[in-house]
């Protein structure tokens, strides 16, 4: 057995068979083939080509089962593009002529195709181009006889946890969730995504581990433990009872946590906080539950973009929208428009390469300059608001003359929506994310143009440390528990209230046990979080007194240091 060390990112301990997902990194030489050898070239991408075809018609089948048809369309396309025999005899043909490799021909004939594709300016190309490049670049690593990046990815028969270098989102929307137990990954930060699936799900993540996709090739099994950070390969008898010992106690304490699931959360002095879902990733959205929640806090439209080819349209963003909007029976649903740039990019969105990405073309920044983009999706939203309780939230706001902005296009989209005789909420809610320094600073002002605000804190630590929340080797710094974020928080709470609008946390600080306190004694209004937390941050609530921690708040930030913060809140932590 052998143990490794990360940083725990998502709480829950896991021992499951383990899957690589690697990177892929392979490079390919030009070596000449003799004519002896020339059949078994030919095979190789025969074989490589039937095997990637078989692993896209199950995964075709899978994603049909679990993101729906529309979802699962890239799949037969790349398909199609794997079964061209036209393309394919071009490679054998060029492989004759330069006596090479069959990698090699393959290689430079997509590079020859998609050069001839680059010089023709049309976004559907393009979008084909980019198919093409992928397909290769799995049969390519067919023929090495590497792993293609959707092995692990088709239906699983047992239980298993994720070894990779990093996941996109991409990547996570193509897990099989049955089986998944956790994630381990080497890079990537407390508030990826793929740790904001895993709180979803609620299985463990532990982030940060040099090297572990190496060192799990050779495992069967892996133990994680998503508190400590602890990782084991194929752990010893002593391990494993220890671990069955610690799930048997944790299935018990859900036991009685599921109690609280409908109840409110009301602190002993009466304080009621309203606890919200986080949501948008097509998981959540399935296992939407109006009973045990206030309703949804956050909504993150931009899955509903990466699962797409092009640009939803306005009727397929409002399908979506308004499923949720009527599961939640009346409670309200705060949307929040496309928060696309930083690390979530879209092919088709041909974001230009940046060298900060967080720091430049993201989130409402995109929806300013691309307007037409915009009003699509505030029509869908505003139609979903027909049927329920619906507000618009924008992120990344920096300064009053973005929220000015974004407001009269949501008044233009309503102007078309009049013209063609819709329904809608005209009274909509339209609130802001706080979640950059400047939006701190200035939250006087916008509490008066805004309904509420809603407290990005996975953000606003990045931009208030100027700690890139992706970056493992930083991550000391990335910490809710900063005097600065806390003081931060504090202040944009304050503003909120002096004029009278609710004030909401839904970065993972909503759902740090050990911050709950704070945010109580903060008159903090509304926290949302992963489903799969609610009822553990119900039950500390149920057990605190606003009027005992509003001493300690200003205990906590006086403090020097974020040790001197952890230490005043474990102390009080219910
Ligand atoms: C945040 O920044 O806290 C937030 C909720 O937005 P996201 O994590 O999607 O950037
Ligand atoms: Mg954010």
């Amino acid at each position: 057995m052998n143990i490794y060390k990360g940083t725990g990112a998502a709480k829950g301990q896991a021992l499951a068979n383990v899957i690589v997902l690697r990177e892929d990194n392979y490079e390919i030489t030009k070596i000449q083939i003799s004519e002896q050898a020339v059949k078994k070239e030919e095979e190789k991408l025969k074989t490589a080509r039937a095997s990637y075809c078989r692993e896209l018609e199950d995964i075709y089948d899978m994603t049909v089962q679990s993101l729906g048809e529309e979802s699962a369309q890239i799949f037969s396309a790349y398909k199609e593009i794997a079964m061209d025999d036209v393309f394919f005899a071009q490679v054998l043909k060029r492989r004759e002529q330069e006596q090479c490799n069959v990698e090699y021909a393959l290689q430079e004939e997509k590079k020859s195709v998609l050069k001839m594709m680059e010089s023709i300016d049309d976004a559907y190309i393009r979008e084909r181009a980019a198919d093409i490049e992928n397909v290769c670049k799995e049969i390519i690593k067919g023929i090495l006889g590497m792993q293609t990046s959707d092995t692990g990815l088709k239906e699983q028969k047992d239980d298993f946890i994720v070894v990779a270098g990093d996941l996109s989102p991409e990547d996570t929307i193509r897990l099989d969730k049955k089986y998944l137990k956790g994630f381990v990954t080497e890079k990537g930060g407390k508030t990826s995504h793929t740790v904001i699936l895993a709180k979803t799900l609620g299985i463990p993540a532990v982030i940060g581990v040099p090297g572990i996709c190496d060192k799990a090739a050779g495992m069967e099994r892996i133990y994680i433990n998503g508190e400590t950070g602890e990782v084991a390969g194929d752990p010893d008898e002593a391990l494993i009872t220890q671990y069955q010992k610690a799930k048997e106690a944790s299935e018990s304490q859900k036991r009685e946590l599921e109690k609280l699931a409908q109840k409110e959360a009301i602190t002993i002095d009466g304080y009621k906080i309203k606890i919200c879902v986080n949501t948008g990733d097509q998981e959540s959205l399935n296992s939407l539950d109006a009973k045990i929640c206030d309703g949804i806090g956050l909504f993150r439209t931009e899955f509903l973009y990466m699962n797409h080819k092009g640009y939803p349209t306005e009727e397929e963003q409002f399908a979506v929208y308004q499923t949720a909007v009527q599961k939640m029976e009346g409670k309200e649903v705060v949307i929040r428009t496309l928060d696309i740039g930083g690390d979530k990019q879209l092919d088709y969105m041909e974001l230009p390469k940046e060298a900060n990405p967080f720091l430049g073309y993201r989130a409402i920044r995109i929806c300013l300059d691309r307007k037409e983009m915009f009003i699509t999706q505030l029509k869908a939203i505003l139609r979903a608001s027909a049927y329920g309780s619906v507000a618009i939230m924008f992120p990344m706001i920096v300064n009053l003359e973005e929220l000015r902005e974004a407001k009269e296009l949501v008044k233009e989209a309503m102007r078309r929506l009049d013209s063609l005789k819709e329904n809608y909420d005209k009274e909509i809610k339209i609130g802001v994310m706080i979640e950059t320094p400047s939006a701190v600073l200035l939250s006087d002002k916008l509490a008066r143009e805004a309904d509420f605000f809603s407290i990005g804190t996975n953000d606003l630590i990045q931009y208030t440390t100027a700690t890139d929340r992706m970056n493992e080797k930083v991550q000391y710094l990335y910490d809710s528990c900063n005097v600065s974020v806390l003081r931060a928080v504090r202040l944009v709470a304050q503003n909120a209230h002096k004029e009278g609008i609710e004030v909401s946390i839904c970065g993972e600080a909503a759902s740090d046990e050990m911050l709950i306190p704070l945010w109580a004694a903060m008159k903090i209004n509304k926290l949302s979080m992963a489903q799969a937390q609610t009822m553990k941050i119900k039950y500390i609530i149920t057990r605190l007194s606003v009027k005992e921690q509003e001493a300690l708040c200003g205990q906590v930030l006086e403090a020097d240091t974020m040790e001197e913060v952890k230490k005043y809140l474990h102390s009080i932590c219910p």
